[in-house]
């Protein structure tokens, strides 16, 4: 068999993805790897088809359990022999899989990197054919990443220790350039080729949202996306509990996740997740890395979040099969304040010195400050994030909620002028809401108490809604015409812009939401999807699809059930997706759908086959 044969009887797909012949043609020769590609983008197929073609073993070394299991168990399905050697092996089981292993019955063997230095791995390790190790999650061996194992040093140690070099892939989703510098270091590659792929995810859709009440919006979205199974990220174990809580007392399948919770729960509400069984996870950032559930719909951020990276890295949990996914943020004011705490009082640096600390935390104020940015903004979503990253977009997605909605160019010189005035004549000594309250003409206990209902912008725009005036205060913010001092009283402050005033002839445009597209979110969402769906698999997902998808999705749950592995590693959604469309009626046809290989067919087609034809 060729890579395509492999890619197709196995994988049940019919090209590669942008990047993946490459690396797999340069490990084919013998040549060492760095993958920088983005969740979903498909690293493991990079490893996993040289692996088949080539002679011997391929070890692959993997930071999880959870992350391990998954592989293994979606190689199974697919017809390939793996194991996985780490901790969760009884020692009976453990080396009942090294004997299988010596009798060369897999190609691919997951294992901790715990194990490598161990006598009795050692000791198979040496014996062994080994023709290619591939690092998973390459990024752990960095100590500038948030996920730093010091297991991962010992990697190149071990390869030492064998009589022969094998060929080298580490593979991350981390973009920044002294943590890839850093992975060829600590593992020492040889003149890799390294290939960084784009970090646009154009199926997923992003939005920004500053409701009133958050939990009302989060109740109203999986009311309208029932059978659909996402995320909900909270920024406090106090605001998982809380937002768990509610959601079951309305009825929902929700679970939840936190470094607080005794390890045998967070295991067992994992897989509830991941097998379906709680379609919706509420978790702490705790939640997240070794989830490679592919159906996971939306990704909802409850509050916002310390910085672009940690954002990114958690919606792209969205969507790994490429279908359409969302990815909301729910803003208030108050998660800026609750993140500078974090930055003020965290836990993480306290073995710095003084001096380091304070630059540390600086830089984290600075980038909670362009997160706190990214809710502001009225530009592309994705052009906002894709630049943080260093990359260029095209400035319009057509696939995020600043695209889609229309805005109207407004003249907002006079509000900025009062705006800036009223921070220069209370002397700089009040926040966002008193400075809202104030121009707005607000009647309240504090106003008086501070006495701005003397300054003489009181009232000034009492008959403008708050939430524009909130919006202009938040542009000028994004401008540099104001800011706001880091520290936990966020105090607004003119800047260089400001101090004389604005210039009599400066005009201020602002992209401005049409009145009307304020609130029927929840209605343009919903057609937009249709849309997008149709974009994606490059055809229409009528209702007459859709309803076929339904019974399709029904059988796969049954038949996860049957073989107790999580309903993803059966078919993707999107393979479902394609399914319904495509509507096969021969054995012929269904091997033609993205995702059907020919072990799988064997296993499962007949009973699609039938399905589809019931309800067809
Ligand atoms: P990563 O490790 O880069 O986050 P995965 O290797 O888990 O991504 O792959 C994500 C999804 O993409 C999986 O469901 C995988 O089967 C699918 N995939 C990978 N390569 C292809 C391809 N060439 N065509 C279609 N789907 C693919
Ligand atoms: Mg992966």
């Amino acid at each position: 068999m060729d890579k395509y044969e492999i890619l197709k009887t196995y994988f049940g797909y019919d090209s590669f993805r942008d990047g993946q012949e490459e690396l797999i043609d340069s490990l084919l020769r013998g040549r060492d790897v760095l993958g920088v590609m983005p969740t979903g983008a498909g690293k493991s197929l990079c490893y996993q088809v040289p692996a088949l073609l080539m002679e011997g073993i391929t070890l692959v070394i993997s930071p999880l359990i959870s992350l391990m299991k998954d592989q293994v168990r979606a190689l199974n399905s697919a017809g390939i022999h793996a194991a996985y050697l780490n901790s969760s092996l009884t020692p009976g089981q453990y080396r009942k899989a090294l004997d299988y292993a010596r009798m060369g019955r897999y190609p691919i063997i997951y294992v901790a990197p715990e194990r490598l230095t161990t006598e009795e791995f050692l000791d198979f390790a040496r014996n062994a054919p080994i023709s290619m190790i591939s690092v998973d999650e390459a990024h752990c061996v960095s100590q500038w990443g948030q996920d730093f194992r010091p297991s991962y040093l010992k990697i190149a140690r071990f390869i030492d220790k064998l009589p022969r070099r094998p060929v080298l892939g580490a593979f991350t989703a981390t973009a920044t350039r002294e943590v890839q510098d850093d992975i060829v270091r600590m593992l020492e590659l040889q003149s890799p080729r390294v290939l960084t792929a784009g970090f646009n995810r154009p199926n997923l859709y992003f939005s920004v949202q500053t409701p009133r009440d958050r939990y009302a919006v989060v109740k109203n979205y999986l009311q309208t996306h029932q059978e659909e199974s996402g995320i909900i990220y909270c920024l406090t174990r106090k605001t998982v509990e809380e937002v768990c809580e509610r959601l079951r007392e309305d009825g929902f399948l929700a679970t939840r996740y936190h470094a607080g919770l005794k390890d045998e729960e967070r295991q067992r509400n994992q897989d509830d997740f991941i097998y379906d069984r709680s379609p919706v996870m509420v978790a702490t950032n705790a939640f997240g890395m070794g989830i490679d559930k592919s159906n996971v719909r939306f990704v909802i951020h409850y509050q916002m979040p310390k910085n672009m990276e940690s954002y990114y890295q958690e919606a792209g949990r969205a969507g790994r099969d490429g279908e359409p996914a969302e990815c909301i943020l729910l803003y208030g004011g108050q998660d800026v304040i609750t993140n500078q705490f974090f930055i003020e009082h965290g836990q993480d640096n306290e073995e710095l010195d003084a001096v380091s600390r304070a630059l540390v935390q600086e830089q984290d104020r600075e980038r909670l400050k362009k997160m706190t940015f990214y809710c502001f903004t009225n530009e592309c979503l994705r052009e906002y994030i894709l630049r943080y990253f260093g990359e260029y977009g095209e400035g319009y997605c057509g696939n995020c909620l600043n695209c889609l909605t229309q805005f109207e160019t407004v003249d907002v010189t006079e509000i900025a002028r009062s705006l800036i005035d009223c921070v220069r004549s209370c002397g700089q000594r009040y926040g966002i809401n008193v400075l809202i309250d104030t121009i707005h003409g607000a009647r309240t206990a504090k106003i008086r108490q501070y006495r701005m209902n003397e300054n003489p912008q009181y009232g000034a725009w009492s008959k403008e809604p708050a939430y524009r005036l909130r919006q202009i205060l938040n542009y000028l913010l994004l401008k540099g015409y104001l800011q706001t001092t880091n520290d936990e009283y966020f105090l607004v402050k003119l800047t260089e812009k400001s101090r004389g005033g604005l210039a009599g002839e400066e005009r201020l445009l602002m992209k401005l939401a049409r009145e009307q597209e304020q609130l029927p979110k929840e209605k343009r969402s919903r057609k937009r999807k249709g849309k997008a769906a149709a974009g994606l698999s490059g055809v229409e997902f009528t209702e007459e699809a859709q309803r076929l998808f339904d019974k399709l999705r029904a059988l796969r749950t049954e038949i996860a059930r049957e073989e107790q592995v999580p309903p993803y590693i059966v078919f993707s959604d999107k393979t479902l997706v394609l399914m319904s469309v495509q509507r096969p009626k021969n054995k012929k046809e269904m091997l033609a759908v993205s995702g059907v290989g020919a072990f799988k067919y064997e296993k499962y087609g007949e009973r699609f086959l039938k399905c589809l034809e019931k309800n067809g």
